[in-house]
């Protein structure tokens, strides 16, 4: 896959009208709607900002949630319209559909340096069947399609990829510095390549382990999939999460690294707890000796120093899944420890995947970090090196 896209920057924008596909996939209090976290919406103004500053007129356009009949008036976009106005400091036109009669009269009548926000893209059965229709639509309304959505690029939808097979297709700034970190640390890393994968699952990470086998010259592993590891080289590791189904694989990937000379560190040590609870009684144990009744809850002390030294003289760490329960305070040491290490070395750090960018970022390392992936999903298909049909789609460089 080609990670080198044409963006804003390698383009006419002046006086042209520019369908921008955001991320405004915004969290919203159940009861009163309000805007939780206006995260995304701020994410996206630096290319809003430079698309307006060069004369631009632009219809920015993003899903929200997921309405399952058509509109769905507790899924609409203009309280973002709103926000985002209040954060440019200028008004934010809104339409009250996608491609319907407002939208066109709207859009139409948009002057360069003006914006207007489309209705939930999602408020379209089309748009996630990616319907030529509603592209077709959705692409009529403008002469160019910048894409700025990088949640959104995993996802072949009429507005994420659709509409780029009739308007010329270029990335905005956040999806440049994806392509630039992630991209860059699979594509050409600089080495040595240290891959930190943990979380919950095996087998929600296959294809990640699976891509990073072989081009990692150093893959770590913690979380709660080490268990299945431990278990599949014949260790107890008592009521730990364990996936019997995927041993054979964990044995299989052992085996694999040897053979590629790819060095797999798994846990020595493990903090095991009497209960998955966050005032739970705990213990250090060695790796694959948990006891009955215990379940291994984080990497332990020993795992630690010797995670921490193996991204000590990384070139690039690409980290994925946290190493313990890092929600229970109790249980973050291990998660803590790797990202304190990370922040200490010269090392470009990236972080993917959702739950991976939450813990480095309520555990105060956010700022410490080379990039911190934007999309949850996205940045999982990134690593395993699937084609991303909202990247396909962009032109070449
Ligand atoms: P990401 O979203 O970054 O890809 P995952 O979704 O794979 O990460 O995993 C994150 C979850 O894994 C966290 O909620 C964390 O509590 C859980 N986890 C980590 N270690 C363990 C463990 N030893 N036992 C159970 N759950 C764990
Ligand atoms: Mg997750």
């Amino acid at each position: 896959m080609n990670y080198n896209k044409k963006t804003v920057r390698d383009v006419d924008v002046s006086g042209k009208k520019v369908l921008l596909r955001c991320d405004f996939n915004v969290p919203q209090d159940k009861e009163t709607g309000e805007i939780t976290s206006d995260k995304r919406i701020v994410a996206a103004l630096p290319t809003i900002r430079y698309l307006l500053d060069n004369n631009a007129a632009v219809i920015a356009c993003s899903h929200l949630g997921k309405p399952k009949n058509g509109p769905d008036p507790k899924l609409s976009l203009a309280p973002v319209a709103k926000r985002l106005g209040e954060l440019l400091g200028r008004e934010v036109l809104f339409a009250a559909d996608v491609v319907g009669e407002d939208a066109q009269a709207k859009a139409a009548a948009l002057k360069p340096g003006q914006i207007l926000l489309l209705e939930n893209t999602r408020f379209e059965k089309g748009e996630t069947k990616n319907d030529p229709e509603l592209a077709k639509a959705m692409a009529s309304m403008a002469e160019l399609y910048v894409s700025d959505a990088f949640g959104a690029v995993h996802r072949a939808h009429a507005s994420t990829a659709g509409v780029a097979a009739y308007l010329p297709a270029v990335s905005g700034f956040l999806i440049q510095k994806e392509l630039e970190f992630l991209g860059g640390a699979i594509a050409d890393p600089k080495r040595p390549l240290v891959a930190i994968l943990g979380g919950s699952k095996v087998s929600s990470k296959i294809g990640v382990i699976n891509n990073l086998l072989e081009i990692a010259d150093t893959i770590i592993i913690g979380g709660g999939m080490a268990y299945t590891f431990a278990a599949a080289q014949g260790g107890k590791v008592g009521g730990s999460l364990l996936e019997a189904d995927w041993m054979d694989y964990s044995r299989e990937m052992i085996e694999k690294a040897k053979a590629k000379g790819v060095k797999l560190l798994l846990p020595v040590d493990t903090v095991c707890a009497d209960a998955f609870a966050p005032d739970a009684k705990s213990q250090v144990v060695k790796a694959g000796e948990i006891p009955d009744g215990w379940q291994g809850l984080d990497i332990g002390p020993e795992t630690v120093k010797l995670y921490c030294d193996a991204v000590a003289d990384a070139g690039t760490v690409i980290w994925n899944g946290p190493m313990g329960v890092f929600e229970f305070p109790a249980f973050a040491k291990g998660t803590e420890a790797v990202a304190e290490a990370l922040s200490r070395t010269s090392a470009i750090t990236i972080i993917g995947g959702g739950d991976s960018a939450a813990a480095v970022e309520q555990l105060g390392y956010a700022d410490k970090m080379t990039h911190i992936s934007t999309g949850g999903g996205a940045s999982l298909e990134f690593l395993e090196g699937k084609e991303l049909p909202g990247v396909a789609c962009l032109l070449d460089k």
